[in-house]
């Protein structure tokens, strides 16, 4: 049965990484609930393939390249949307990396650069899509965060130190823009089989670990995001506000 609650026809998403991975897998999920969505990547090649398969798939589909780090390119891909009269009525701010180094040994260059990519960027973004949002009176933010937005483990402090900003920037969202009738919230996926982790999921001493603590025994899949993402995006979240959902297979709650 077609719920209107989660409909989002006449609606237009933007999704920061969204050329592979989890952002890929959430842009697809919000297509199929209706929702025109905003492609975003660094690399052209990967955003035009990723594009061309949702087209094929019959989505509507626009690209934005742009990096989250480049705040001028931001601005400028705003100004772009602005022109061809799209406004973004929903913003997944996904794009992100990882990189693991004992702190001891971590050179500042690579501190910034993690907390510009995964937190700097959802910050600019956010408030871009917000200035706009709220005229409108609506709009609905999703943060991308992590069980790191929770607990630390050895090795990644500066995506620990930016996925715990998350959680409170989403909660910052929330006490300034609520009351423009958008909501902001975050998404907080457990271990989920992507790129990010190949390493991770060839290392056997690893992969038993996440397969050991997850009560669900075994990694996530990107597809499984879909249904929160699209319930965070749509009418059936709209009292719903500076929330952080798992997504985990259960680890939060063992951790
Ligand atoms: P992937 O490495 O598979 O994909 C990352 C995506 O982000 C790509 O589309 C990449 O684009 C884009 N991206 C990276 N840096 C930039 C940049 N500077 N500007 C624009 N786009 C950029 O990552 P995942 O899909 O695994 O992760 C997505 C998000 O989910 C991240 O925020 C991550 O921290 C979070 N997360 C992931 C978990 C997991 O288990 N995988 C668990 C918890 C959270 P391009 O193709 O151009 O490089």
């Amino acid at each position: 049965m077609h719920n209107p609650l989660f409909d989002l026809s006449g609606r237009t998403a933007l999704i920061t990484g969204s050329s592979r991975g989890l952002g890929r897998a959430m842009a697809e999920g919000l297509a199929q609930a209706g929702a025109a969505v905003v492609l975003n990547g660094a690399d052209a090649t990967r955003l035009e393939a990723a594009a061309a398969a949702l087209r094929e798939a019959g989505h509507r589909v626009h690209t934005a390249r742009f990096d989250v780090t480049d705040e001028a390119a931001i601005l400028a891909a705003f100004a772009d949307l602005d022109a061809q009269g799209i406004e973004i009525d929903i913003l997944v701010n996904n794009a992100g990396i990882q990189f693991r180094r004992p702190m001891v040994e971590l050179a500042t260059a690579d501190w910034r650069r993690v907390i510009e990519t995964n937190l700097t960027s959802a910050f600019v973004l956010g408030r871009e899509a917000a200035k706009r949002m709220i005229p409108r009176g609506h709009g609905k933010i999703v943060n991308i965060g992590s069980l790191t937005s929770e607990a630390a483990r050895a090795t990644v402090a500066p995506y620990t130190a930016a996925k715990g900003g998350i959680k409170m920037l989403t909660r910052s969202m929330t006490a300034e823009w609520a009351v423009h009738g958008i909501q902001a919230n975050a998404v907080g996926p457990g271990y989920m089989l992507t790129e990010m982790n190949t390493a991770l999921v060839e290392n056997k001493e690893f992969n038993a670990w996440v397969i050991g603590r997850t009560p669900a025994r075994r990694w996530g899949r990107p597809e499984e995001l879909i249904g929160t993402v699209v319930f965070l995006a749509s009418a059936a979240s709209d009292y719903v506000n500076g929330q952080i959902i798992y997504v985990d297979g259960g680890m939060m709650g063992v951790l």
